[in-house]
């Protein structure tokens, strides 16, 4: 068990919006001592959460009255480039797990943007990516997660061994099982990309082209951003990535020729694989040096059906309500195919094109009547999106009920309850969601 300064920061989060003391903190040095521990939880009914990298946002891995497993020494990463797989340690960050692939010329098909967050973490909500259009979630590409489930037990699973848990792990918020290593799959990583950054001045248009690109497969990586017009309004920009071996660049005309943005702002970079996936790392250390990182970060994530997300986006990002996001956020699009997404417990629209929202607001410091007023408007937008068939990705920071988590998994609830029962009769894993009372 650990000290005071470990409480403290196992008692907050990236969010800084909710905070409440564990009873302690105990570091894991291997899955006997996960083992140990929830064995002793479970049947006191003491809640348990897993920490990785304490990226989330609205208190979901703290364990209020209970412990949190410190997962960061459980960081070691081990590459078989002949099986082109990676054995990743839960508390090893996906910056960890980029350095060891890459060092063999491979690279998990699908990575995060941001490389901070941790293995474990990250496999609990799934995992989106700038690739996610054509190969899904990075946790569609698990082959194998050895898990400690609520009972204790330290149990291996596979899509083909006790696929029912493992199912129920990946997407699962680590509600059956904590995470305790992942098996992944790699793939040849190319050597070099050619970025490009395609500016709109309408909606219309950018959304006609990130429907055309997410329907092809011209590009591996494509994201947009929404960004605010000098004078008022908005922009859009389509941000597309195509792989290279360094030789003679991809033919432009061919892959932006029949595309809707402005070309006189078109902007073309050849970039290393390596420095493209490290792309964020310039960013972060910009907001730390701010302070930005440390101050509150009340977050919105949704799924929309693509064709409303047309409509939707323009009118929300026109309101007086999201006046913030022009000085101190990010609006983060992304096209999303249904068909790729394969974990059963990630929720998604209707539809086969999708497109995910991030509303990545930074509040000002101690001010906590603001961070009150962002939630609840994060509450009232969940609330419309809803109306249009979005859906939540549970990655932000929006007060649920148990009942709102009945209505988001929806016909998967049933399920969810009974493997909850099976793998975590006590209800004592990862209550910081709030899915049960
Ligand atoms: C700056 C930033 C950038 C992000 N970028 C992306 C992105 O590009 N793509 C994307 O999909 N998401 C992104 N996210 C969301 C983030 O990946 C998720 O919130 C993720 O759950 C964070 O995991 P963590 O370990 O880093 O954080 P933590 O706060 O430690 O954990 C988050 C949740 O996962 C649970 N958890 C942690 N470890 C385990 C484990 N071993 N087993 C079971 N449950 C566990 C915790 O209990 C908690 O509920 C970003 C978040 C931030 C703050």
């Amino acid at each position: 068990m650990t000290g005071t300064s470990e409480v403290m920061e196992a008692s907050t989060d990236f969010g800084h919006i909710i905070a409440s003391s564990p009873l302690g903190v105990v570091t894991a040095r291997s899955a006997a001592d996960v083992r140990e521990l929830v064995s002793f939880a479970g049947p006191h009914g003491l809640p348990v959460s897993a920490r990785g990298a304490g990226q989330a946002l609205y208190g979901q891995g703290q364990a209020h009255g209970g412990y949190v497993v410190d997962m960061s020494a459980l960081d070691d990463v081990r590459c078989a480039p002949g099986e082109r797989t990676l054995s990743a340690g839960a508390g090893a960050s996906w910056r960890a797990v980029v350095r060891a692939a890459l060092a063999e010329g491979l690279t998990p098909p699908v990575l995060p943007d941001h490389l901070g967050g941790s293995v474990g973490g990250l496999l609990s909500t799934g995992g989106l990516g700038g690739s996610s259009h054509r190969y899904g979630l990075v946790a569609d590409w698990v082959r194998e997660l050895e898990v400690v489930t609520g009972t204790g037990e330290r149990l291996v699973c596979a899509a083909d061994r006790r696929p029912d848990l493992f199912h129920a792990v990946l997407a699962g918020l680590g509600q059956c099982a904590l995470i305790v290593r992942a098996t992944l799959a790699l793939v040849p990583a190319p050597t070099h990309v050619r970025r490009y950054r395609l500016y709109h001045d309408a909606p219309g248009t950018y959304f006609t082209d990130q429907r055309r690109l997410a329907r092809d497969s011209r590009f591996s990586h494509v994201s947009g951003q929404a960004r605010p017009a000098l004078g008022g309004g908005w922009h859009y920009m389509i941000e597309a990535v195509v792989p290279h071996d360094g030789g003679p660049p991809a033919d432009d005309e061919l892959l932006i020729g029949d595309l809707d943005h402005d070309r006189d702002t078109e902007e073309t970079a050849d970039l290393s694989y390596a420095e493209y996936v490290h792309r964020l790392d310039r960013d972060e250390r910009l907001l730390r040096a701010t302070g930005e990182w440390d101050r509150p970060h009340p977050w919105l994530t949704l799924l929309l059906p693509e064709e409303a997300a047309a409509s939707f986006v323009p009118a929300l990002l026109a309101e007086d309500a999201q006046r913030g996001l022009r000085c101190c956020g990010t609006v983060q699009l992304r096209p999303l195919s249904a068909r790729t997404l394969r974990a059963p417990l990630l929720r998604r629209p209707e539809g086969e094109l999708l497109c995910l929202l991030a509303l990545m607001r930074t509040a000002p410091p101690a001010a906590p009547d603001v961070v009150r007023r962002m939630v609840a408007a994060n509450r009232a937008l969940y609330e419309r999106a809803r109306t249009v068939g979005g859906v939540l990705h549970p990655v932000g920071a929006l007060p649920m009920t148990p009942g709102d988590w009945r209505d988001h998994f929806g016909p998967g609830w049933p399920e969810l309850v009974g493997v909850k029962d099976q793998y975590d009769p006590h209800h004592v894993l990862t209550r910081g969601y709030g899915l049960w009372t």
